[in-house]
């Protein structure tokens, strides 16, 4: 029978942030035994069947354009043997009676489509744009936002706690929000847990 010694680290929750730290932990020669209660891991991060149609429960990442906050860790896990990705022009239409709205991957596309609806408010497009000013995600970012500003990012639960020994991963620590937020969240987290040697020398952190 395994006891606590037979590990490093044991993660509570297969989400994608305690994937993305687990995973980090192993590729630098920890053992680490991570612990879900579902009988599948990825948390949100899944897809379903109902009949005969799959559901995919998330749709979109950003942060994979090369040498991006996403890409660096993916690579650094050699995950892209494994993983497929499809480039997407837009992660949402928005629909009004009176119109539809893109909302474009690019932020200036989308700004310029806001302003076309909205030309008298042009300049707060500028100004107020966007969850990147709130999250500081600046390859997106756009689930799990549903908190305050004052919540978002620094406002975030730290990854390392008072208690010692004990971290906290995922979406509501910090930087936090969507797989984006959550991924880097897990880089925290891992190079909280390691004394920031992920960070010296692999270049892993694009902000921080
Ligand atoms: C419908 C929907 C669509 C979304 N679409 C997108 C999208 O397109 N793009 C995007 O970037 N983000 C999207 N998100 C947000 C994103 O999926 C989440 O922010 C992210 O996956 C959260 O990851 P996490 O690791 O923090 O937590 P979770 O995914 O919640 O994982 C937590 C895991 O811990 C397990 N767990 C909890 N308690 C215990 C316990 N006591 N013992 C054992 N296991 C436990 C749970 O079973 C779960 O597997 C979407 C979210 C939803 C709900």
């Amino acid at each position: 029978m395994a006891s606590k010694s037979d590990y490093d680290a044991i993660i509570v929750g297969a989400g994608i942030g305690g994937l993305t730290t687990g995973c980090l932990l192993a590729k630098t020669g920890h053992r680490v035994l991570i612990l879900e209660q579902h009988f599948k891991v990825g948390g949100f991060v899944t897809s379903y069947q109902r009949k005969h149609y799959p559901m995919d429960v998330v749709h979109a990442i950003g942060g994979l354009s090369k040498g991006a906050a996403i890409d660096r860790i993916f690579s650094f896990l050699n995950l892209y043997d494994r993983l497929c990705f499809n480039e997407i022009e837009k992660v949402f239409i928005y629909r009004f009676p009176e119109c539809n709205i893109d909302c474009y991957t690019s932020i200036t596309r989308y700004q310029d489509e806001l302003k076309r609806h909205f030309p008298d408010q042009s300049s707060s497009v500028e100004q107020i744009f966007t969850d990147e000013r709130y999250t500081g995600t600046t390859e997106g970012g756009w689930y799990d936002i549903d908190c305050s500003p004052r919540q978002a990012n620094l406002g975030r639960i730290r990854n390392k706690t008072p208690i010692n020994g004990l971290y906290l991963t995922g979406a509501k620590t910090y930087p936090g929000s969507g797989m984006f937020g959550s991924i880097q969240a897990g880089l925290f987290t891992a190079d909280s847990i390691l004394n920031g040697c992920l960070t010296r020398g692999r270049n892993l952190l694009v902000y921080g």
